[in-house]
């Protein structure tokens, strides 16, 4: 089989909605269009999956165990409604195969995929084409293209938010029962968790700071074995209080971030697969790896980067996980007083219908004064305190960032998990006393409509 180029994915929960409502009569194959936004990055096309329309029974010609018709109505339909959507501009039909475990295209849905192709081409409809075959247990999917004039198909790989929900594919059996260094993690997950987390699981990390390296560490140790790095800043001595894995020499040496983390992690294990980009996060080249990631890991320190790295999560339609802590100190008479000293984890998924901005995480007035071109002006608002980042120096524990990195990475486990409670956000405080919460009462000022998330 072909090396998938492109993705479709699924905002949380639809697929397992689809599959429910096209295979609960396995007597008959069953229909349903799906509707979304394709982008083109690097060599990959990525299919954001938005609405899915089912036929009525009435807009069926013939149903049966192995055979499919409809009525060029619905079909109709879907187009006229797509049209009129302004982030709509792909189309991908899905069938089942309801006989069977393993799903194949057969000869017949070649025929009937090519002839809707070379329609919607002839008629200049503004439409990319795939399909999606679902069987019981797993599906496949392409998307159509022309090439001098003749369709051919490229494979696209189908994606959801969290692992719990794909398809399982084969090429997941990894042995890793035998695996002594994965042995006492796998205890304490079980056998499928696991597997699904060294499966074919890409983790990008956003910033690879005091926070990003202890995250970067816990996901080795928890058995990750795919991670990309992303930081364009050289380790210097100020971090070596908190930096996981950065030495005295290598500040000495002003080595790059994502250099001193990569091998810091495959010295812990050496089969781990960590790629860098020595780069900012609004880079080609960070976009591209955080497109095609199963999860973003954000933890850089302004608001500008955040709001980059959570555009390219919800545009690609790649779940995030942002963490970030705070200190805030006073000088009272004399006194150094710390008011603040927490730090927060939040689950943002697509379909979830909330993000760093309407949960009021990232504050758009500090993003533009962060991004001033006047110097002068940025350095006012700085001054004055309104923005923090590299130009100021915050204060920094390891002890914080080591409770606020380890429960990101315990919210991304979760994910893998049937029976761990999703929460979006979690709290911790520890200047009044040691306390961890979810933070519910966020989501009942949350605004409807969100231009971001929405
Ligand atoms: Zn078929
Ligand atoms: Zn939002």
């Amino acid at each position: 089989m072909k090396k998938p180029e492109c993705i479709i994915r699924f905002p949380q929960g639809k697929l397992l909605e689809l599959r429910r409502e096209l295979l609960k009569d396995s007597s008959r194959e069953a229909f349903a269009v799906l509707i979304g936004k394709k982008r083109e990055i690097g060599e990959h096309c990525i299919i954001v999956v938005g609405d899915v329309y089912y036929p009525q029974p009435s807009e069926y010609i013939n149903q049966s165990r192995t055979q499919l018709r409809m009525k060029k109505s619905f079909i109709y339909r879907v187009m006229a409604e797509a049209q009129t959507r302004p982030n709509v501009d792909t189309i991908i039909d899905v069938h089942t195969h309801p006989f069977t475990d393993r799903a194949w295209f057969s000869q017949q849905d070649d025929v009937d995929e090519i002839n809707y192709f070379q329609f919607l081409d002839s008629e200049e409809l503004p439409f990319s084409y795939g399909s999606i075959v679902l069987s019981q247990k797993t599906g496949q999917a392409r998307m159509w293209y022309m090439n001098n004039l003749r369709p051919e198909y490229k494979v696209a790989a189908i994606k959801t938010q969290t692992a719990l929900e794909a398809l399982p594919t084969t090429e997941n059996e990894s042995d890793i029962l035998d695996d002594e260094q994965k042995s006492r993690t796998l205890l304490s997950l079980g056998v499928d968790t696991m597997r699904r987390i060294i499966a074919d699981q890409c983790i990008v990390l956003a910033g690879v700071g005091g926070l990003g390296s202890v995250m970067a560490e816990n996901l080795v140790h928890q058995g990750f074995e795919h991670l990309v790095l992303i930081d364009n800043d050289i380790l210097d001595h100020s971090s070596l209080n908190r930096f996981v894995g950065g030495t005295f020499d290598d500040a000495e040496k002003k080595r790059p971030k994502v250099e001193v983390v990569a091998s810091h992690l495959q010295a812990i294990n050496p089969q781990a697969n960590v790629e860098t980009v020595f780069k900012q996060v609004d880079s080609l080249e960070a976009e591209e790896k955080m497109a095609l990631a199963d999860w973003i890991l954000l933890s850089t320190d302004n608001h500008t980067s955040r709001y980059q790295v959570q555009k390219a999560a919800l545009t690609y339609g790649v779940p995030l996980i942002s963490a970030g802590v705070n200190i805030t100190v006073r000088h009272e008479n004399g006194r150094h007083v710390i008011v603040d000293r927490s730090g927060e984890v939040i689950v943002v998924r697509l379909g979830d219908h909330f993000c760093l901005n309407c949960l009021g995480r990232i504050n758009l007035a500090l993003l533009s004064a962060e991004s001033h071109p006047d110097p002068e002006v940025r350095a006012k608002t700085i001054s004055r305190g309104y923005v923090l980042g590299a130009e100021v120096k915050e204060p920094a524990v390891k002890t914080l960032n080591s409770v606020i990195g380890a429960m990101a990475i315990e919210s991304l486990t979760n994910q893998y998990k049937e029976d761990m409670i999703h929460e979006p956000i979690l709290v911790y405080e520890s200047h009044h006393g040691l306390c961890m919460y979810p933070d519910r009462s966020t989501f009942s000022l949350l605004e409807t409509g969100c231009a971001s998330c929405h």
